[in-house]
């Protein structure tokens, strides 16, 4: 251990440093070290697109691509600063833009300083992270000549990292650890780096990463500029700002709440044993760009099977998947060839993908940071999003904390019933109906083939325009009933769980009367089985042989009562003509 080390990592117990003033956009316009001092500043207020920047057209070119149009309020801080060169430290969270806050000003900077052979290094705290920001750097350089990226993590072969460290290299984004151990094995050449960006810096903190970055830092050359982005501000990062940054800017985004006001947060009350049901009809409202957040590798796989088989595209990310197959995962759901990922919360740090509108919370987060982070996942860039939180009984008082903590009202949301499924999925096919007509319109090719086979209806088969349109819908509904009529009872059950459960009095009595009395008189119906006592029936008995022989779920069975000679039993109103069969011929203990 160095002895730089040391003395930060005592310093950090004893810190008695200057605090950094937490609420104040300070940006001062002296330029005290840099390499373009003649670049022309404009005031923040006066900017408005990306070319106020001064940047060369091959950036501007690059943004139009990615269809950026405005620079987002840390974009507008903090680039003309590094344009000058200037050491920056920035508090701004994920999804404000803040990577190409740093990454565009030091593309630029390559752009303008070739010959210099100058070099950048960007750290990040995970490999998801380091790919996510070595992708953002390839794409705003894509337009400029001879500008490369690489990025270099653990967890993938060594070799390969190793050739491209040995080609001419611009960029290069990592975790610390396997940083530290290329600079080691002397595969990666750090003598030309003359940028050093640490992002996520409270999170690297967070992870250990402390030695490893004081230990890299020790190593780079001393003329360097120095950017931290960090999305909290906590003691250890001031002192590593201190003791490593030259007269910083210091740009901080007040972000957090806007960006959360952005996603509307829900939570639904459900039991453990219905949450799979609860999702399913979940996603019949909304099944385009989707997170299921789960908490074990194992859930991840189920859930993504069972979701397999109600139709939709699903893909799994978890710590057992290779990093390069995650990847390529990432990359199919932003490309919309999958539409619902099933992920754990370490394999989708740092996740990025525009399109994701929805965040479940299937399983209950492990603290606040983490379901920030989770929802975060949606609302990038000022989109909207939504989020919602599974929440069951035992976690009610944790839902209060979530809320305390994270300054925000989460509110009830109830789950879709047969009837606002049954309209979206109406909705749904008039919609693509109505849009695919208007597609074809334009498709002359398409056009001269249906008049084709419309003819050919009309001629051969003797159809009329009618018979035809209904046939062709016919098609388009497929062979599963269109509208569903599943039993739904236990829906209300859950939705009515919370004023179930604040009746104290009737505290005790809910649970000996359990599914009895509660809803005798709101969607049950009373079934007489011709058992009782005499064939030494139990409730069990009767339970097990209902679920055994029909699609009920036991938990929906209300009242059971066994005479002597006979049982009565409310079971769901409404049910099948073909479940109510099956319990004409039930066989109850033989
Ligand atoms: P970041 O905070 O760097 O993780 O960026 C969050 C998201 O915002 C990413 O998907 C970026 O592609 C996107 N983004 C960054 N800057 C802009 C901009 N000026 N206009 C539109 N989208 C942007």
């Amino acid at each position: 251990m160095t002895n730089k080390r040391k003395t930060l990592s005592s310093k950090l117990e004893e810190d008695n440093s200057p605090r950094l003033e937490e609420d104040k956009i300070q940006i001062e316009n002296k330029i005290s070290i840099g390499d373009d001092k003649n670049y022309q500043k404009k005031e923040t207020n006066s900017i408005e697109g990306f070319d106020d920047f001064g940047f060369n057209k091959s950036i501007l070119n690059s943004l139009d691509k990615k269809g950026y149009k405005n620079p987002t309020p840390i974009q507008k801080e903090s680039i003309p600063e590094l344009m000058l060169g200037r050491d920056l430290l920035g508090q701004a969270q994920t999804g404000t833009g803040k990577t190409a806050a740093f990454a565009l000003p030091l593309i630029e900077k390559l752009n303008k300083n070739k010959e210099i052979n100058a070099k950048v290094l960007v750290m990040t705290p995970t490999r998801e992270l380091a790919t996510q920001v070595a992708e953002s750097f390839k794409s705003y350089s894509s337009e400029s000549d001879d500008i490369k990226t690489v990025a270099i993590y653990g967890g993938t072969d060594f070799r390969s990292q190793i050739i491209s460290l040995k080609k001419k290299i611009d960029i290069v984004v990592g975790t610390p650890g396997r940083i530290m151990d290329h600079i080691r094995q002397g595969t990666f050449k750090i003598d030309k780096i003359n940028c050093l960006v640490l992002d996520e810096a409270d999170e690297m903190l967070k992870m250990g990463f402390l030695e490893d970055i004081e230990w890299i830092i020790d190593k780079l050359p001393e003329d360097k500029q120095m950017v931290l982005f960090s999305a909290t501000m906590p003691n250890e990062i001031k002192i590593i700002a201190k003791k490593y940054l030259k007269d910083p800017a210091e740009i901080k985004i007040k972000s957090i709440k806007k960006e959360s006001q952005l996603i509307s947060q829900k939570f639904i009350n459900i039991q453990r044993h219905f949450k799979l049901e609860a999702l399913r009809r979940i996603l019949e409202i909304n099944n385009e760009g989707v997170i299921i957040f789960v908490r074990t590798k194992s859930l991840t796989t189920s859930i993504a099977e069972e979701l397999e088989i109600a139709g939709h595209s699903v893909a799994v990310l978890n710590g057992d998947i290779p990093q390069n197959q995650r990847e390529n995962t990432v990359d199919r759901l932003r490309k919309g060839f999958v539409n619902i990922l099933v992920a754990t919360d370490v394999a989708a740090r740092g996740l990025d993908v525009d399109r994701i509108k929805l965040v479940i919370n299937y399983d209950f987060p492990f603290d606040a940071e983490t379901y920030t982070h989770r929802i975060g996942r949606t609302g990038r860039a000022g989109r909207t999003g939504e989020a919602i939180l599974f929440v069951n009984r035992r976690e009610k008082h944790f839902l209060k904390n979530l809320e305390n903590s994270t300054k925000n009202k989460i509110d009830e949301l109830e789950i879709p019933n047969n009837k606002i499924i049954n309209e979206k999925r109406m909705d749904k096919l008039t919609n693509d109906i109505n849009s695919s007509f208007k597609l074809k319109e334009r498709d002359n090719d398409n056009k001269a083939l249906m008049i084709d086979i419309l003819d050919t209806l009309k001629v051969k088969y003797s159809l009329n325009e009618e018979q035809i349109a209904m046939a062709a819908i016919n098609l388009a509904i497929g062979k599963k009933p269109f509208f569903t009529n599943e039993d739904e009872t236990w829906i209300f059950k859950q939705n009515n769980f919370e004023r179930e459960r604040s009746n104290k009095n009737s505290n005790n009595r809910i649970r000996s009367s359990n599914r009895r009395s509660n809803y005798q008189n709101s969607g049950f119906e009373t079934f007489k089985f011709n058992v009782g006592k005499s064939n030494r029936i139990r409730v069990a008995n009767i339970i097990s042989s209902i679920c055994l022989a029909t699609n009920i779920n036991g938990r929906t069975i209300g009242k059971i009562q066994i005479f002597n000679d006979y049982s009565l039993v409310d079971l769901p109103k409404n049910l099948h003509t073909e479940t109510k069969q099956k319990l004409k011929n039930l066989k109850i203990r033989n």
